[in-house]
């Protein structure tokens, strides 16, 4: 039996990630200090003995025996991680720190969960890994990006230097069940404002892109890329490379919930990208000709009747973050 570290275990994707590791028979650890994640994503595991929730901070050295680190725990929305910029960056460098050394100690393997921020606003569309990117460095999203960046960099000396059996992979952005109603994340949002038959907040013009991947396929991508040989180190990127306006996705999800809502634009946030879509070649060529194979609207869907459930059990505001320094 295979042991793995998830840390940021309790939050949208690690808990989608200990579930499916544990349906693989893995006995898994997750870690994780609440400041995003909660305790109720992961309730159901928690009477599985091959499940263990352990609170601790990344920032922080941890210790254990296992095979396989995936490394996960970050603040990953704007509205979380601008909320205190200092703990984002902290975590993103001081915890890649914290899980290299583990990993070199113990000879585990450890996956870094990156990000398409890496590319910034990009310049080259579709986005591919040999690009390196338009980030600002002194921004607001900057603790985040840069941190991201910084923490590749970290992977990259650590294999070369000790050897360390790394994985890299750029996540875009990923929606579903468990995504936090607070974060202020597009789909939320729109999904959460759609329910209430609030106005639909759209940052600027609207004409911006996102590529929006549901999250069993980066489930499914996250793993076969763990299971990849050690040669295979990435960065691979993993999303869907259909490409939306904020615009189309604000009407998508208007007329699949039967909204009364209404479309108003707020000024632009600084340093939105304008335009963001994976290029996916190299994930198909490492990785058994992944692609996703969920449609938005079948996604949508099943994100819908999530939140439709929670807002019926529970009030947004019992999902307040947590300050956690
Ligand atoms: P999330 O906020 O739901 O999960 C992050 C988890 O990390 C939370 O459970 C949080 O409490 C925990 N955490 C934060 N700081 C910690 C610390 N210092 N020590 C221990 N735990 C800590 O977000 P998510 O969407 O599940 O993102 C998971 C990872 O995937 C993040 O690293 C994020 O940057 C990356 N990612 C996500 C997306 C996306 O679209 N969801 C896109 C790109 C990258
Ligand atoms: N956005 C929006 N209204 C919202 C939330 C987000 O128009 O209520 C826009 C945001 O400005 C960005 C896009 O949707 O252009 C995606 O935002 P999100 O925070 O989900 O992810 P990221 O910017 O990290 O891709």
């Amino acid at each position: 039996m295979k042991r793995a570290l998830v840390t940021g275990g309790a939050g949208f994707i690690g808990s989608h990630l200990c579930e499916r590791l544990l349906a693989q028979n893995y006995e898994v650890i997750a870690l994780d200090n609440f400041f995003t994640g909660d305790k109720r994503n992961v309730l159901h595991l928690l009477k599985n003995p091959m499940f263990e929730l352990v609170r601790h901070d990344i920032t922080h050295p941890y210790f254990a025996e296992v095979d396989e680190i995936y490394n996960l725990a970050c603040p990953a929305s704007p509205v979380h991680y601008q909320y205190n910029p200092i703990k984002t960056i902290k975590t993103s460098v001081l915890g890649a720190i914290n899980m290299l050394g583990l990993a070199k100690r113990i000879k585990a393997k450890v996956l870094q969960a990156s990000t398409s921020e890496v590319y910034g606003d990009p310049e080259v569309h579709p986005q591919v890994e040999s690009y390196w990117g338009n980030v600002n460095p002194i921004g607001i999203r900057s603790c985040y990006d840069e941190g991201k960046r910084c923490a590749e960099t970290l992977f990259m000396d650590y294999h070369r230097q000790n050897k360390v059996k790394i994985k890299i992979i750029r996540i875009f952005n990923t929606y579903g069940p468990r995504m936090h109603p607070n974060d202020g994340r597009v789909v939320s949002n729109f999904i959460i404002q759609a329910l209430q038959n609030k106005d639909i907040t759209i940052y600027g013009t609207g004409e911006q892109t996102r590529s929006f991947q549901y999250i069993d396929d980066l489930i499914e991508g996250t793993i076969r890329m763990m299971g990849t040989d050690d040669s295979v180190i990435g960065p691979v990127n993993l999303g869907n490379p259909e490409e939306f306006t904020i615009n189309e996705l604000a009407k998508i999800v208007i007329d699949m919930i039967g909204s009364r809502s209404k479309i108003v634009h707020l000024p632009p946030v600084s340093d939105d990208p304008t335009q963001r879509r994976p290029d996916i070649t190299l994930a198909k060529e490492l990785l058994q000709n992944w692609e996703p194979t969920i449609k938005l609207s079948e996604g949508l869907k099943k994100t819908i009747e999530y939140f439709d459930q929670l807002l019926k059990t529970s009030s947004i505001e019992d999902w307040k973050y947590r300050n956690t320094i």
